[in-house]
């Protein structure tokens, strides 16, 4: 029987899941339809709720409703638990099951690019839900040092204060957007400055070796100055398509190869 997959969020018509999950069935031989559904801004619950009831297998959630999933679910993986925020649903036993798939979707893109994340040391740029989803894989993965940058300096302090007791290994500390100075291994874009199309400034005295893009599909001042630079750089349609694989393998038990749909990118 075929399975059913959808992502649920408002609004949904850009959504690019239903693409990468349909190229990902199709390359491991499974069957399934996804779709996409437009939840009213008050009507979450019981949109999802009609969804497994009429046997859908698993769902994704976007925005706004990431905060939400995460409070309706009875069991949490502990990288949900640190983001706070749940973009992967499904039912067992009766109980819904949340977990959040952007951080290993950006631990595996970064690999992916050959980027090495054993002993890095990580500048994150933004202290939004983005950066605490991918704190904890960050970590796992073995970095050495996460600090966390950020244009309210009290919210990366805040996010820092709460991500750390999950933390063992890696050296967290947050600083503010307009002290940024040090060499880093890696530096990543969470901040949302490159949709609005707003400058973010990197200043010499900041020195770093790679610089990842979380968006993606818009110009980017911080990769145009990272280009600049000479160093490599990515924009985060990688991290997009690695979180969806990740999502992919709980619902299915198999992970494709993450390069193998970068070409879809466009
Ligand atoms: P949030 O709204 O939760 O956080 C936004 C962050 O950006 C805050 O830290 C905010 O700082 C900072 N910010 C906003 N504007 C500026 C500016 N002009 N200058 C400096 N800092 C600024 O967003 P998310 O964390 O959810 O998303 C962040 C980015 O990551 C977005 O570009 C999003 O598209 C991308 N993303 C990509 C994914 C992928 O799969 N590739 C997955 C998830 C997110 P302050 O606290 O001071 O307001």
């Amino acid at each position: 029987m075929t399975r059913q997959f959808a992502v649920v969020g408002n609004p949904i018509e850009h959504s690019r899941s239903p693409e990468l999950h349909h190229a990902f069935a199709k390359a491991t031989g499974i069957d399934l339809n996804y779709s996409r559904r437009l939840a009213p801004l008050d009507g979450f619950a019981a949109n999802i709720q009609e969804f497994f009831n009429q046997g859908g297998s698993g769902l994704n959630v976007t925005v706004p409703f990431k905060e939400q999933a995460y409070q309706l679910c009875d069991v949490l993986t502990p990288r949900a638990q640190v983001a706070r925020a749940v973009n992967t649903l499904w039912q067992q036993n009766g109980q819904l099951h949340g977990d959040n798939t952007d951080g290993q979707g950006l631990v595996d893109a970064l690999n992916a690019l050959g980027w090495k994340l054993e002993q890095a040391n990580i500048l994150i740029l933004g202290a939004g839900g983005a950066t605490r989803g991918v704190m904890l894989p960050l970590a796992q993965a073995g970095a050495s040092q996460i600090v966390v940058a950020n244009r309210t300096l009290s919210r990366a302090q805040q996010l820092i204060d709460d991500v750390q007791p999950f933390i063992t290994g890696t050296k967290l500390s947050a600083i503010s957007l307009d002290q940024l100075s040090g060499q880093f291994d890696l530096i990543i874009n969470a901040t949302s400055a490159s949709l609005s199309g707003e400058l973010l400034l990197l200043p010499p005295e900041l020195q770093f070796q790679q610089a990842y893009e979380m968006a993606y599909g818009k110009p980017s001042s911080f990769l145009e100055q990272a280009a600049q630079r000479g160093v490599p750089t990515s924009d985060g349609f990688s991290m997009l398509v690695g979180q969806a694989i990740e999502a992919f393998s709980i619902w299915n038990g198999i992970k494709p190869p993450l390069n193998d749909f970068l070409s879809l990118q466009h």
